[in-house]
């Protein structure tokens, strides 16, 4: 097992997504000593394994250490008492105990988290809402998800849920909503993952005739003053300011911060604070809602942080 470390301020933090494993050595709140990327093999649960191991070891051997606390990032989320992941987009992780089988193989204590955890903690800890206690922060990507952080410390839940925002029901449904509502890959019906997410606004798009492309050529063709894309780019914005009044309602935090390939849809900042106040249930709302500063490394800084500083022994 580990030894007492000789370099308490350094901590892993690996990044596990669909395409990319991410990794960092952090020293102290920011310093990153150490950096890599590899590829997410497509052949299974045991090569994502050995890559995540591959990688610690690599990057350990970077800074000079061994044994150093690890913080995985994950998609899905982590089953209270069991340790397995469930509701991973990457499903060959579903079912799987990745925290256990990598303290086998690593001989150290792991910690993991949902990557929507991961990138609301980097955020509190010295990003957009390092200002802020009552931190709620949101990825907007392929997928949805959220997290909750108060007072820097990750709040995960009893059932290790909390601020699990991608799998609840798009809140205030018009009637067209309500006729029509898009079956989530998770199997319920009108998830806000399968509303606002990217391959949700694209659907969305394709529902109203107009054609299936990214939502980032949605937003251009608004942009540039196409009616279809305009209309589609309108109703995404009021689905995310309900969905984001619902936040309002029951945690009411100090900051919203984004996260994710659509945070850098400029409108999400200048258009949501003027609708979600309709929804809410106050007749103003100054909530900020910003987006991240850390942008794609907020999983990985924030995965390492899922170790405190004191605790590199
Ligand atoms: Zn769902």
């Amino acid at each position: 097992m580990s030894q007492p470390s000789a370099h308490p301020n350094l901590r892993v933090g690996i990044d596990l997504g669909g395409t990319k494993i991410a990794g960092i050595v952090l020293d102290g709140e920011a310093e990153v000593r150490a950096e890599r990327r590899v590829d997410t093999p497509e052949n299974g649960y045991n090569a994502t394994l050995e890559a995540i191991i591959d990688l610690v070891m690599a990057l350990e051997a970077e800074v000079g250490a061994s044994g150093l606390p690890l913080g995985v990032g994950t998609p899905g989320s982590v089953v209270a008492g069991t340790g397995r992941l469930r509701n991973a987009n990457s499903q060959c992780l579903n079912g799987r105990a990745l925290g256990a089988d990598l303290e086998a193989a690593l001989s150290r204590p792991v910690r993991l988290a949902n990557d929507a955890d991961c990138l609301t903690l980097s955020e509190a800890r010295d990003g957009a809402a390092a200002a802020h206690r009552n931190v709620f922060g949101v990825i907007l990507g392929t997928g949805v998800g959220g997290g909750v952080v108060v007072d820097k410390q990750l709040i995960t839940g009893r059932n290790g849920l909390a601020g699990e925002w991608g799998h609840v029901c798009l809140p205030w449904p018009s009637a067209a909503e309500t006729r029509q509502p898009p079956r989530c890959w998770c199997g319920l019906d009108s998830c806000l993952e399968a509303w606002i997410s990217g391959p949700g606004m694209t659907a969305d798009h394709v529902r109203r005739g107009g054609y299936d492309i990214p939502a980032r050529a949605i937003v251009e063709r608004a942009e540039a003053g196409e009616r279809l894309a305009g209309a589609t780019l309108k109703a995404w914005l009021q689905r995310v300011a309900r969905a984001m009044a619902m936040i309002v309602n029951i945690l009411d935090p100090d900051v919203i911060v984004v996260g994710g390939g659509l945070s850098q849809i400029r409108w999400l900042y200048s258009e949501v604070p003027k609708i979600w106040a309709q929804h809410a249930f106050a007749e103003h709302i100054d909530t900020p809602l910003v987006a991240a500063i850390h942008g794609d490394a907020s999983g990985v800084r924030g995965a390492a942080r899922l170790w405190p500083l004191d605790s590199g022994s």
